[in-house]
């Protein structure tokens, strides 16, 4: 490595006369080099990465060479898991700093701001370094250190007893960032427990379920390097799903000739580089998918063949026959003509005119992007996650009508078209496979919400309030309802009450609003201090990639090792996977509840796995990893810790098409439809021009513009991709009240919901969440930037500073939700940097949040906490919101129909305040809004609906009544 040597500016050339910096212009000495002359590359040569020398930055203008061992792991700071490399310094033992892997196929050795930004975590100097158990009432603030030993053998104990007790369904494990691959599942089902729940519907359960109803895939995934056209509906390309593996493949696609077009009220980064920007009303997007649809049928740009081949249309055709809605075509023939008539007239209403007025952009746009479509043929790449499925009444309809382009143009499973994501998805031979559990929890899949998509997590409090249950143990994970969650105070209530929830453990690697109300905080490692396996689908192949605790391999490498992952951590921070091993034989120390053998070593039985022994089985067993191994002289298990990641498929198109085993196909039975037919009924796969393919596990085995499951759950007026009027429509809002749709759902690209706040670079970009209001509203109302407004919600208001843009839409107002981070007087120093002290009273009916003080600098180990400049810290918006569960897919429809007005004289900035019967009102009037009972008697669920911790198919069955039982 040599000094850069040449041209120098004025600034530099006068630091050189005035002896500031040493001579860097002509006439320098070159530094000596530091490593082995190479070629230039972006990143130290793998054959360096155990002993790379390097000058120290940080030591400048002295010259002092560090060596450090590069270490592999996986971010944790998104769903990505982009690969990081641990620069291990090996004289302190410390991590230097991360940057990325160029190994991990996906990320490709770049990261976002969040990535390198690990390093702040790991360094944090108010992080929890030990367990601790509540001193005093939960949720007032007190607490003691304890020891792992006594912290497993209380939590152990009681999970014990509950099983002994017969109740199972009251131990459950909720999850906000999973980031592995069927780790806890295992666990659950070891358990034999329906305990399983997360945070997906506040997230992406509406557009899962839009996508599942077409291919039971619930996610998509595009191929946006080789697309010609692409359509987002979000800020994807800066803050959505996979963004840094998605953003790099969209911007390849660019340069390759492609057009983007995004479809989002706000001017979001991702909107600014569009080629199209449709700044539509929330919950106007299906109307305008539908009206594209409608478009590609009139210009006749869609693929017959795949149409044909692929899509139900037969059933399309005799529903529609069924139900009276016109004869399925001329003289009783059912061709596919007949059935392109019969879309086009159920479309018709969707014109151009008519989603320009729902969605408030012009008619042309709608025709320009449909055609830009048409003319991509079946390379058209899009995506839809959370934003308009999360935001909107029936959201999840957006991305069924979004999936229908991908359709039409016979996108789906192309090159530079939109795959399902299970086809990149790596599924991991685990060391044991406990059965399904034979338990069913309501509290969880409520009768009311048959087809919602995962759990009714939202609703947990308003649950308990209703009697419909109790929790013994209750484990947060990653996970911080309280303040993410709409509704905050409800959860407040439903923790800090002993007979709702016995124990409450929150697994975290840093202090939440949630761990407040918890009875242990138990510290659990950043991205570089934990043993994950991750595979995610962010483009068309298939990977793995190996998160695992830097330090720990660096002991390792050195001859030092460890028996447990907390001993090379920070203090005593741990690890899930071990964490779950260790408290799995508490539970059954002695094996007699069945749960002991599968935490056993497979070589060894009687001793405890490890996680060496969990993760070397499932590496022995990828799809040619043994070999790339081999080839590198190293064993799988030593291959992941020395690169981090292997590429399983470097392409995977087309699955549909795939024949069905030969045996099957044999024995199987075609019906009328051309689907193939085991002995049972079931669906074996489809005939395609006389050959049997595997087509898609759909009932049909093709893609379901008709979903018989809608109807046979009573939902017929949805049997087909529809629009859906959302609860903001603006038919909803009075606006000559000042009413609003408020989007509170967009992110900021370096921001991580709850968990930035110990991440000093990130808090400095962003630590305020001004309400954003367009120019002309503004002026209407006779605001100005950074006027104090109080925001009324449906059960109380927030009040927040004004930002006067552009950059959103007329009649919708924004704020981000990743800021406004609070702790009480009473609760533990941490997330300074970004953090506001609050004080909290419930009076009577109503819960008041007031800001006591804003972010504050003060002396820590670290000298930055001494130069923390900014003062505030946000408002919290979320917890003003009540529940919306949309009736059919269960998600919380995030968008909120507000009033906005200057703020009054008692009003400070920062105020909250909740009306608690407001918010059980609004649950109920949106409870009221669901049709129990709808579906075919004696089930609770679509069989072939899949779920999280799938238990046995028994279970989807519901208990015979009382009296039918006698
Ligand atoms: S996109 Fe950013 S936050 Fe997400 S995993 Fe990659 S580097 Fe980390």
């Amino acid at each position: 490595m040599t000094r850069r040597v040449g041209r120098t500016g004025w600034l530099e050339r006068a630091a050189e006369a005035l002896g500031l910096i040493e001579t860097l212009g002509p006439g320098a000495e070159p530094l000596p080099s530091v490593s082995a002359p190479g070629a230039l590359s972006a990143f130290p040569p793998e054959d360096q990465w155990d002993d790379w020398a390097e000058y120290d930055a940080a030591a400048w203008p002295q010259r002092e060479v560090k060596h450090r061992m590069l270490v592999p792991t996986t971010c944790f700071n998104c769903e990505s898991a982009c690969g990081l490399l641990a620069y291990v310094d090996k004289d302190t033992g410390q991590v230097a700093r991360f940057e990325g892997n160029p190994r991990h196929p996906a990320s490709r050795g770049r990261t976002c701001a969040k990535g390198p930004a690990t390093i702040n975590q790991i360094h944090d100097p108010d992080r929890i370094l030990y367990p601790l158990r509540r001193k005093g009432p939960r949720g007032g603030g007190g607490w003691e250190r304890v020891s792992w030993d006594a912290a497993l053998a209380e939590i152990g104990g009681r999970i014990a007893r509950a099983f002994t007790e017969g109740r199972r369904n009251e131990v459950v494990y909720h999850v906000g960032r999973p980031g592995h691959e069927g780790y806890m599942d295992r666990v659950l089902r070891a358990w034999g427990i329906d305990g399983h729940n997360s945070h997906t519907n506040v997230c992406s359960g509406a557009a899962r379920f839009g996508y599942a109803l077409w291919q039971k895939y619930d996610r998509p995934s595009p191929d946006y390097s080789k697309a010609k056209f692409i359509l987002l509906i979000s800020a994807h390309l800066e803050s959505g799903h996979y963004f840094n593996p998605h953003a790099q493949r969209i911007m390849e696609g660019l340069q390759g000739g492609a057009e983007l077009a995004v479809m989002d009220p706000r001017l979001s980064n991702t909107a600014s580089m569009a080629t199209h920007w449709l700044p539509t009303l929330p919950g106007s997007e299906a109307a305008v998918l539908l009206a594209m649809a409608r478009q590609l049928l009139e210009d006749d740009r869609i693929d017959r063949r795949f149409l044909h081949d692929w899509v139900n249309w037969r059933e399309y055709l005799r529903h529609r026959e069924a139900s009276g809605n016109g004869a399925a075509g001329r003289d009783g023939a059912r061709g596919l003509e007949d059935f392109l008539a019969a879309l086009k007239r159920d479309l018709r209403e969707f014109t151009p005119e008519f989603a320009a007025a729902e969605a408030g952009v012009p008619a042309e746009q709608i025709v320009t992007v449909a055609r830009r479509i048409g003319a991509a043929g079946n390379r058209f790449a899009c995506h839809t996650w959370r934003s308009a499925g999360s935001g909107n009444l029936g959201g999840w309809a957006v991305a069924r009508a979004l999936h229908l382009l991908s359709v039409l143009t016979g996108s789906v499973g192309t090159a530079g078209g939109t795959s399902p994501a299970g086809w990149n998805k790596f599924v991991p031979t685990l060391v044991d496979n406990p059965p399904a559990q034979r338990l069913w929890n309501e509290l969880h899949y409520p009768r009311e919400w048959p087809l919602c998509h995962y759990e009714m997590s939202f609703l947990l409090p308003h649950f308990l309030r209703e009697g419909r249950g109790r929790l013994d143990t209750y484990f947060t994970r990653v996970f911080n309802p309280v303040w993410t969650y709409p509704d905050g105070f409800a959860w407040i209530e439903m923790l800090s009450d002993e007979a709702k929830i016995g124990c409450h453990v929150a697994l975290t690697p840093t202090w939440n609003e949630t761990a407040f109300y918890a009875d242990f905080v138990l510290p659990m490692g950043h991205a570089s201090e934990r043993h994950d396996l991750n595979s995610y689908e962010t483009h068309d192949g298939v990977w793995i990639a190996f998160r695992q605790p830097v330090l720990r391999e660096a002991r390792r490498r050195q001859g030092r090792p460890v028996e447990l992952t907390w001993q090379a951590n920070p203090g005593e921070v741990w690890e899930e996977d071990e964490f779950w091993i260790e408290l799995s034989w508490r539970i059954d120390p002695d094996g007699r509840l069945g749960i002991r053998k599968h935490f056993e070593s497979p070589g060894q039985p009687g001793k405890k796995l490890t996680v060496d022994e969990y993760y070397r089985h499932i590496f022995e067993h990828v799809p040619g990893l043994p070999e790339a191994a081999r080839a590198a002289g190293l064993d799988p298990l030593e291959y992941m810790r020395r690169f981090g990641a292997f590429a399983v498929k470097t392409t995977c198109l087309q699955q549909h098409a795939d024949p069905v085993a030969p045996a099957a196909a044999a024995a199987g039975k075609p019906d009328a439809d051309g689907r193939l037919l085991d002995a049972g009924g079931g669906t074996l796969g489809v005939v395609v021009d006389g050959a049997a393919r595997k087509g898609f596990p759909t009932p049909s085995g093709r893609q379901e513009l008709f979903s018989r499951t809608m109807v046979e759950w009573g939902w017929p007026e949805y049997a087909t991709p529809a629009y859906i009027r959302s609860h903001v429509h603006p038919s909803r809002l009075d606006r000559a009240r000042g009413e609003f749709c408020l989007l509170p759902t967009f992110r900021l690209p370096n921001l991580i919901h709850s968990r930035s706040g110990n991440a000093k670079w990130l808090a400095e970009i962003s630590h305020r969440n001004p309400v954003w209001m367009n120019a002309s509203d503004a002026a209407a109302a006779g605001l100005h930037t950074d006027d104090l407004v109080r925001v009324e919600t449906e059960i109380g208001h927030f009040v927040d500073r004004l930002w006067v843009t552009e950059a959103v839409r007329p009649g919708v107002i924004c704020c981000s939700h990743h800021i406004g981070r609070w702790r009480r007087q009473q609760d533990p120093l941490a997330n300074r940097w970004a953090v506001n002290t609050v004080s909290l009273s419930r009076d009577g009916k109503l819960w008041r949040m007031s800001t006591v003080a804003g972010v504050q600098p003060g002396e820590t180990a670290d000298p930055d906490t001494r130069r923390i400049w900014w003062r505030d810290g946000g408002v919290h918006q979320n917890i003003t919101h009540a529940v919306h569960p949309d009736p059919v897919s269960g998600m919380h429809c995030w968008h909120q129909k507000v009033r906005i007005q200057k703020a009054g004289p008692d009003d400070r900035y920062g105020d909250v305040v909740v009306d608690m019967d407001k918010s059980q009102a609004v649950y109920r009037e949106w409870l009221a809004q669901t049709r129990p009972g709808a579906g075919p008697p004696g089930l609770r669920r679509p069989l072939w609906f899949n779920r999280p911790l799938r238990p046995v198919d028994e279970a989807y069955k519901l208990p015979p009544a009382p009296d039918a039982a006698r």
